[in-house]
């Protein structure tokens, strides 16, 4: 199988089972709109290879192709150029012709939309035209009941297959389009939300504590020195202490505080519901418990924190001003030293808040 294949390859399965069944149904519908007519050996022929052979053969000539796509357009053509063709052989027989025409419309719509209907339909046209070469025109105006009863199964059984096999995709598709979403705003080494991820949130929450008046904070928070780490230690090294900054941001933090990798070594915490006295608390608990954590791979190792925090207030006019509070208060804990807490109250950064904790 080529690069190209796997999704080829899977319509082609999905073909597969629905040519299976609607040729088979569409075998009982044409037969029993011949039989009236005593067609040839070879007609029969034709008929019982279209109707049980051809859907195996065509799935394994897909299965082969370099790009089963392309393989499975063609088989659609061919599969239409034959239904034109039964549909000459009854002699235009109302409610057979009928039926073989709309299922292959249906299949060919549901597959590849307009281009493929109007290809389809070319296609039919053609079979048409060699039908009418092959046996002399005729018409025949009238449905037996017996051909309405064989045209039944086909009419009632194909759509809902295919409707199913839609359906199956459709759920799929889905599937993979939340599991694309969820990666999209996933910071894949830390597993924490991305930048963008992280922003939408703050929106969400600066719109909600600015509605309802409620007390929130966010922390910014950097490692002391990571450049010098991943110089000395290696990057990998610093990897794993990304991962053990976030692993105890998820492990510390409560179900309602949002946390996110800002980018590079920096993370960032939405704390709702929490006064800044409180806040404070919180993050100094994690810078404390994290200048203390040893690495297995570098027992030599210790890393510290420097974290800015701001609180929410009236002169927040956006959530942009609120987030270059908390930076200026990260600023003031890397400018003052490092290893701290600085939070950031009235557009002033200030340590007094801790000094009570
Ligand atoms: P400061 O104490 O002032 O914060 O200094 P610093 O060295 O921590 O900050 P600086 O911004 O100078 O360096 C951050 C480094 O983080 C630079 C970059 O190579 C490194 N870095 C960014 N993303 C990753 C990552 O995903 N993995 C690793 N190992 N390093 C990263
Ligand atoms: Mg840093």
């Amino acid at each position: 199988m080529g690069k190209t294949g796997g999704k080829g390859l899977s319509l082609a399965r999905r073909l597969y089972t629905s040519r299976t069944l609607g040729l088979a149904l569409g075998l009982l519908c044409v037969s029993v709109a011949m039989y009236p007519l005593d067609p040839a050996p070879w007609v029969w022929g034709v008929m019982l290879f279209n109707g049980l052979i051809w859907p195996h053969l065509a799935f394994q000539w897909a299965r082969r192709a370099t790009v089963p796509y392309h393989a499975e357009h063609r088989n659609l053509l061919i599969d239409a150029f034959f239904g034109g063709f039964w549909v000459a052989a009854m002699h235009f027989n109302p409610l057979p012709s009928a039926t073989t025409i709309s299922m292959m419309a249906m299949n060919n719509v549901a597959i590849g939309g307009l281009r493929f209907l109007l290809a389809g339909a070319a296609a039919q046209l053609l079979g048409v035209a060699v039908g009418l070469v092959v046996f002399a025109p005729a018409f025949i105006a009238f449905t037996t009941p017996r051909q309405l009863y064989a045209c039944l199964p086909l009419l009632m059984l194909y759509p809902l297959a295919l409707g199913w096999i839609c359906f199956r995709q459709a759920y799929t598709l889905g599937l993979h389009k939340r599991e694309l979403l969820a990666l999209s705003r996933t910071d894949s080494l830390t597993g924490l939300l991305n930048h963008g991820a992280w922003k939408d949130q703050l929106e969400l929450e600066f719109q909600r504590c600015k509605r309802l008046k409620q007390g929130v904070a966010i922390a910014l928070i950097d490692i002391d020195h990571f450049k010098a780490i991943n110089d000395t230690y290696g990057h990998v090294a610093g990897d794993i202490v990304l991962r053990q900054l976030s692993k105890m941001l998820k492990q510390n933090l409560r179900v309602a505080d949002v946390a996110g990798r800002y980018g590079g070594d920096e993370f960032c915490v939405i704390l709702p519901d929490l006064a800044l006295f409180n806040a404070a608390q919180a993050m100094e608990a994690l810078r404390e418990r994290f200048s203390h954590l040893g690495y297995e791979q570098n027992p030599g190792l210790t890393v510290s924190l420097s974290i800015g925090l701001a609180t929410l207030d009236a002169s927040h006019s956006d959530a942009t001003l609120w987030l270059n509070d908390a930076d200026l208060a990260l600023y003031e804990a890397k400018s003052t030293g490092r290893n701290r807490v600085i939070c950031c109250a009235n557009g002033k950064p200030r340590r007094e808040v801790l000094d009570s904790v």
